[in-house]
């Protein structure tokens, strides 16, 4: 079946009732049979039927033979990395991921004998120049938060089979209507569901897709490290999923439609959106992806002072953090996921002060604008 069928019917079973949306079964545990040895239901070993469903419902719209649902994004990451390395394991990295990302792999995994060094995406010698004897992953993240750069799976899958290690991305930002690494030789996606897959703002979460023999080992350290997600986040992102081809395509719409106009507008020095063919990634990002995604970014002439006049002025668009939601959100980096860092580092990765996220919801795109137009003047 199509995308839009699985993400409304993937998954489902008779639940002996009838009941057209599944029930919540919030249950922590349940009867056993008497006298042998079984492994019980139980809510943190993510066999309880909420969580089982939404996880069959997740790998059919990603295309993997399985996955998780873990309790946040960064327990989806964390997992993945457990199962993946062991003590002595060398992690390869691009330099452009998530700040939570970040510290994971530099303030962590250091600690439990886990080497992780950095490449520079933009040098295509890079990956290959940093593979080690004890490289085991590489990891990267696309499209890239918070500068939406797009990048090129291709040849750093052919790197990861020709070496025979695995290749793990991140893509949050895509989701799987617009991009779906698996096809473009990844082994492992990492999502964060709080952002597009459920899509309201309303609950936390994380996923792992794989073979089934890798997210068996990701439940393991899941339940051992105890990040199973709560049986109400799972029925909220099952709702949520229902819509995301409809919530995804509206938010490629607007974005494309919000980016084109602030391009055309004096007030912004740069606009940063793959949809648009100024942006350095235009070509990539129009032959890999089906969309070009909701996230876009803005650097205004008037640097830093007119940017926190804009984000003071604006009445629809929200100034919060997170993304992917039905709601248009717009943040500075500088004040939340980029605050740890000085001006001039964050302006060496291109996230110059007064640099701007805007993640685009699905609203009418003339209120949005109308919104953006009034801040400005
Ligand atoms: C938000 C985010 C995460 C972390 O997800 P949480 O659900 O907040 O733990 C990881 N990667 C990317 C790209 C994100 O945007």
């Amino acid at each position: 079946m199509h995308f839009a069928t699985r993400a409304v019917h993937a998954g489902r079973v008779s639940d002996g009732l009838g009941s057209v949306a599944p029930p919540l079964v919030q249950g922590v545990n349940f009867e056993q049979p008497r006298g042998v040895a079984s492994v019980p239901r139980y809510t943190r070993y993510n066999n309880t039927p909420t969580i089982v469903l939404v996880q069959q419902r997740l790998a059919s719209l990603e295309g993997s033979e399985a996955a998780v649902c873990l309790s946040s994004g960064m327990g989806a990451t964390s997992c993945a990395m457990l199962a993946l390395l062991r003590p002595g394991d060398h992690l390869l990295s691009s330099a452009w991921i998530y700040g939570g990302t970040h510290r994971l792999f530099t303030e962590e995994l250091p600690k439990m004998g886990i080497e992780v060094t950095f490449v520079d995406p933009l040098e295509s010698r890079g990956w290959r120049l940093g593979m080690k004897d004890n490289t085991r992953a590489i990891f990267v993240e696309t499209p890239v938060n918070p500068t939406c750069r797009v990048l090129d799976l291709k040849p750093i899958s052919a790197l990861t089979r020709e070496l025979g290690v695995a290749l793990v991305v991140d893509s949050t930002f895509a989701s799987p209507v617009n991009l779906r690494p698996l096809e473009h030789g990844a082994d492992i996606v990492i999502a964060s569901t709080t952002k597009y897959l459920n899509g309201h703002h309303d609950m936390l979460g994380g996923a792992v897709f794989g073979s089934q023999a890798y997210i068996d080992e990701v439940t393991q350290k899941m339940m051992v490290w105890g990040q199973a997600p709560d049986p109400f986040a799972c029925w909220l992102l099952e709702r949520g999923l229902k819509t995301l081809h409809i919530r995804v395509q509206r938010q490629n719409e607007n974005a494309m439609a919000l980016a084109q106009w602030c391009e055309a507008h004096p007030a912004f020095a740069k606009v940063h959106y793959p949809g648009l063919p100024s942006h350095a990634d235009h070509a990539l990002a129009a032959s890999t992806m089906d969309g070009f995604g909701g996230m876009l970014s803005l650097e205004l002439v008037g640097g830093a002072a007119a940017a926190d006049r804009m984000v003071e002025k604006l009445a629809l668009v929200l100034h919060a953090v997170s993304l992917g939601g039905v709601d248009t959100l717009i943040c500075e980096p500088r004040f939340s996921s980029h605050a740890h860092m000085t001006s001039g580092q964050r302006a060496e990765i291109g996230i110059p002060d007064g640099f701007l996220r805007v993640s685009v919801g699905i609203e009418d795109v003339r209120d949005i604008i109308a919104d953006f137009s009034q801040a400005l003047a």
